[in-house]
């Protein structure tokens, strides 16, 4: 029998179901804006004088905006809610191995300010920099009420904010969360990159309102995998779930920073077609050791490459979009998502990447499988966007409610 454990038990009381309240109507206003307060009322299900105590404390608070309403035909006009978007300042983190972004945003995750910087050798000189951005950010806007920060990150977090697994980052195990916290005086919500981006298409890309089965695949300096099932962020004991990047597909292949060989990122990834295109330049068809200097050629200059038609960075984007469609194939089959978002520089080459992923995945999929398969907008800097969303669905209900 499973028995119901006490120590962790939430009771609901009036104040649980005030803030549930709260959140659900920030949510549909957010969704519905401009809407009258009866509007509120009817899409939500609660009594006016619920919605009236809700309204009076989120508009003292400034979360809600009450403006001018549209004509209408006659009687009393209404006027109408707004969500404040420039409401809260949220603080957005973009931690890769190479270089750290940080930018400020509004609700709405537009973004106000932004800067990067190299990322440093340790997470107590990155907790300084970001520090030292943020009174940075404060002194350009010193009107701006901070809400919090979300970082997204390259590795797995678990619920106490502990990173545990960064192997591209090469830090010690650390409390990644408390020593933000304590550097900046804000609270800081930390999230792997790719859930950040899954959990960011749901509130701010442009998936249908029905999708509730979303993977995303975010294609960097390695592979990361965010699985939202059922609407919810799949995270697995010890918070690992998702680590696709390091699934063997050659036990023979080159050496991978997880300590293994021949992993999927060791194929498919940004550093892995970099040490491809190096081999081919050499004369070595096979990828060198990881090793090789990586500095001084970027993932971004063989895109260059390719599009003024060098036939080795074709052919280094070819075989990258294969073993992208090859890691991404089982990824349809076992877990069935609607869709698939795919996150990186690697999608500004779409129109060469997309239709090979496309091609493997539909060879090596059922042929019942209906799975879209999308590039993500690099315009909107899905990263920083899913670390916008890590604070922002801290004060709405769902993204998608009534
Ligand atoms: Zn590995």
């Amino acid at each position: 029998m499973r028995k119901i454990d006490l120590t962790n038990f939430q009771v609901a009381t009036s104040e649980t179901a005030r803030h549930i309240n709260r959140r659900i109507a920030l949510s549909i206003i957010r969704r519905h804006q401009p809407m009258s307060r009866a509007d509120l009322a009817r899409r939500s299900g609660l009594q006016r004088s619920t919605v009236s105590a809700i309204i009076g404390q989120l508009i003292d608070e400034g979360w809600v905006t009450e403006g001018a309403s549209p004509v209408s035909g006659r009687g009393r006009r209404p006027r109408l809610l707004h969500l404040n978007v420039e409401r809260a300042g949220i603080l957005a983190v973009d931690l890769r191995p190479v270089t750290t972004r940080v930018a400020l945003a509004g609700l709405d995750a537009r973004f106000l300010m932004q800067t990067a910087w190299p990322t440093p050798g340790t997470p107590e000189e990155f907790a300084s920099e970001v520090a030292r951005t943020v009174a940075a950010f404060r002194k350009t806007d010193p009107g701006t009420v901070y809400e919090g920060m979300g970082v997204s990150l390259p590795g797995r977090v678990d619920s106490a904010g502990r990173l545990v697994f960064a192997p591209n980052l090469h830090w010690r195990p650390v409390d990644l969360k408390q020593l933000l916290e304590s550097s900046v005086g804000l609270p800081v919500v930390l999230e792997n990159a790719a859930c950040a981006c899954a959990l960011a298409e749901l509130w701010f890309g442009r998936q249908p309102d029905d999708v509730r089965h979303l993977v995303a695949v975010t294609v960097s300096e390695g592979i990361g995998v965010g699985m939202l099932l059922n609407g919810q962020l799949i995270h697995g004991s010890d918070a690992m779930a998702g680590e696709f990047g390091h699934v063997t597909l050659d036990e023979d292949g080159p050496p991978c920073s997880c300590g293994k060989r021949g992993c999927w990122e060791q194929y498919a990834s940004n550093s892995a077609a970099v040490r491809y295109y190096q081999g081919l330049l050499g004369g070595a068809a096979a990828p060198a050791e990881p090793s090789a200097s990586a500095a001084t050629l970027k993932f971004t200059d063989i895109l260059r490459l390719a599009d003024d038609g060098d036939a080795y960075a074709i052919e280094t984007l070819e075989r990258m979009a294969r073993y992208l469609g090859i890691g991404i194939a089982p990824l349809v089959t076992g877990l069935a998502p609607q869709v698939v978002v795919v996150i990186g520089e690697i999608t500004a080459a779409w129109d060469l990447v997309g239709p090979i992923v496309l091609d493997v995945v539909k060879r090596r999929t059922l042929s019942s499988n209906t799975t879209q398969i999308v590039p993500t907008d690099l315009a909107t800097q899905p990263r920083l966007r899913g670390a916008v969303t890590l604070v922002v669905q801290q004060h709405f209900g769902a993204p998608n409610v009534a």
